[in-house]
């Protein structure tokens, strides 16, 4: 079989492989994705809550002054089903804590899919249906070989943009947990119809032991409801229990979805000499809401400008991670901390009752979704 050679190869279509190359391809850079999926975006694996450029910039360290992605962020109207303003994080008993928010509800698919045509119309070229299933590093000289099941890739840099399993680092390191994103969180999520609220919905208790149940309103009659919960700390079938949370609501089933979410933190070595970890590839979902989609724009766009300092300047391609973590750092470490200290102290309804009753009213709770620290020293 003829080995073809691109000079950038990205694996996976999602929106942090959709950003890299559209910023690469901007600047001249031929870059190739190959997906394994069929149709981008398609299933969505997501609650479809996607943050304005407003929560990015109060969430992240460092990017104020990024006209690039301030652009990106500029969504245009027809993907924004339903403006999300508001959130509400509902207690076992009821009692609800609100606070803002600047964000909205879309599709998945038409969401990816806007992203993927600005690649395409930026010059670069994605392979659809093209799953890659093994990379080997040839230890003669060094490079690495792409198999897909029609095909054979080498390239000069490499970009795992493959999503919270992270098959790149899997092929590569196998388990090593240096490279690989860690705690997956299984969540399942239904599109429903019914009566929905007008806000962002959490709900916390034994309704999502260790995690949360949410409703997020996609237009007046329709909204994405899911649950993610903590490895094994519910009992029996999570879509069971998601079919319940929705029947108490009366809210109509119209389908089914789920996935993983990696809730340890970023991964210890995001890049591994000429391949690059980015979105949840790289861990960067934040632990104590698992939001991803904005991490994941803006590290494929600081991957890409890694690689043209890099190609520039001989820049070393692991400023990349020092960039990753001079933005999200912070933010990412006190989510992890949160999520942590909800593992450790959410053991039952009461309990978790009563210490969301104290978190509240000092803004601990809107801290802790914020990525702030909950306790302000802790
Ligand atoms: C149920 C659920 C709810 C969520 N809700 C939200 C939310 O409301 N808001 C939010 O901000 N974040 C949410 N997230 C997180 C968010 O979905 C991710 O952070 C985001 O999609 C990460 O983007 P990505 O490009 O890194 O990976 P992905 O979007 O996962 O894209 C990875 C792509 O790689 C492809 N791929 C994988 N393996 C291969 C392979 N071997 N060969 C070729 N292609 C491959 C996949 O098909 C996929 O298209 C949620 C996640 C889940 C699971």
């Amino acid at each position: 079989m003829d080995v073809e050679h691109r000079e950038v190869i990205i694996v996976g279509a999602g929106p942090a492989g959709t950003t890299c190359a559209q910023r690469l391809a901007e600047d001249g850079i031929d870059v190739l994705i190959l997906e394994r999926r069929e149709i981008i975006g398609n299933p969505a694996q997501c609650g479809e809550c996607i943050p304005n450029w407003g929560e990015v910039v109060g969430t992240f360290s460092g990017l104020d002054d990024h006209q690039w992605l301030k652009d990106s962020f500029d969504f245009p109207d027809r993907i924004q089903l339903h403006r999300l303003d508001h959130m509400r994080v509902f207690l076992p008993s009821g009692k609800a804590y609100h606070f803002d928010l600047d964000a909205f509800a879309g599709h998945r698919l038409q969401f990816d899919g806007y992203l993927a045509e600005k690649a395409v119309s930026a010059g670069a070229e994605i392979r659809m249906s093209e799953p890659v299933l093994n990379i080997k590093r040839r230890s003669k000289s060094n490079s690495l070989l792409i198999v897909t099941e029609n095909s054979r890739y080498t390239c000069d840099l490499l970009i795992d943009g493959s999503g919270s399993l992270a098959h790149v680092s899997r092929f590569l390191h196998g388990k090593n947990k240096a490279y690989r994103p860690d705690d997956q969180v299984p969540t399942a999520y239904a599109q429903v119809r019914g009566k929905v609220p007008e806000t962002f919905d959490v709900f916390l208790g034994s309704v999502a032991p260790k995690g949360y149940a949410w409703i997020i309103p996609k237009g007046p009659d329709t909204a994405n409801v899911g649950l993610g919960v903590r490895a094994g700390a519910l009992k029996g079938s999570i879509k069971e229990h998601l079919k319940k949370f929705c029947d108490d609501l009366n809210l109509e089933i119209l389908s089914f979805g789920g996935g993983w979410i990696p809730m340890g933190g970023p991964v210890k070595t995001m890049v591994d000499q000429n391949v690059i970890a980015i979105g949840d590839a790289a861990g960067l979902v934040m632990p104590s809401n698992g939001g991803g989609i904005s991490q994941a724009m803006i590290s494929g766009c600081f991957a890409a400008e890694a690689y043209l300092e890099f190609k520039q300047h001989q820049t070393p391609l692991t400023s990349y991670q020092d960039r990753v973590e001079a933005c999200f750092g912070r933010a990412l470490k006190n989510s992890l901390r949160s999520k942590n200290m909800g593992y450790l102290m959410f053991q039952s309804d009461f309990i978790t009752e009563v210490l969301l009753r104290i978190l509240g009213p000092i803004g601990g709770i809107k801290r802790a979704m914020e990525c702030d620290k909950p306790l302000w020293v802790l």
